[in-house]
């Protein structure tokens, strides 16, 4: 039903993939240095440093990436029902329940104590600013 949710876990996952790509070639580096310091016997601080942060740094975003996927600024839509009197013109919006349709039966209006029925269902989709 949802557009957004797989778009959303396609780059989550792509996020992943930079992520272990990331924590592959800093290990591959603080391995070459560690091999540069078996023939040398120098040791270079701040590749080290470079490296050491860079693992942990991808380990934190997988570590991350686990948990929950990537919010791209905006919610999943919310879905709202509009319930609308048949005698006055009373309106009522509300939040989409499970098991809401079109002219289904919403009980008496608070107005006129006349028959409700539910006149629309519709999706919006509330933008995040941040
Ligand atoms: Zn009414």
């Amino acid at each position: 039903m949802s557009k957004e949710a797989p778009a959303a876990k396609r780059i989550s996952s792509l996020f992943m993939i930079l992520a272990f790509l990331m924590l592959v070639l800093s290990m591959a580096a603080l391995y070459q240095i560690f091999e540069a310091y078996n023939r040398t016997k120098t040791l270079d601080p701040a590749s080290i440093m470079l490296s050491a942060s860079a693992i942990v740094l991808s380990i934190y975003i997988l570590s991350m990436m686990r948990g929950k996927p990537i919010k791209l600024g905006f919610e999943t839509p919310e879905v709202s029902t509009v319930l609308q009197c048949t005698s006055c013109d009373y309106k009522n919006v509300r939040r989409f329940q499970r098991g809401d349709y079109i002219f289904k039966d919403a009980g008496p209006c608070p107005k006129c104590n006349g028959r409700m029925l539910i006149s629309s269902i519709y999706r919006e989709v509330i933008e995040k600013s941040k």
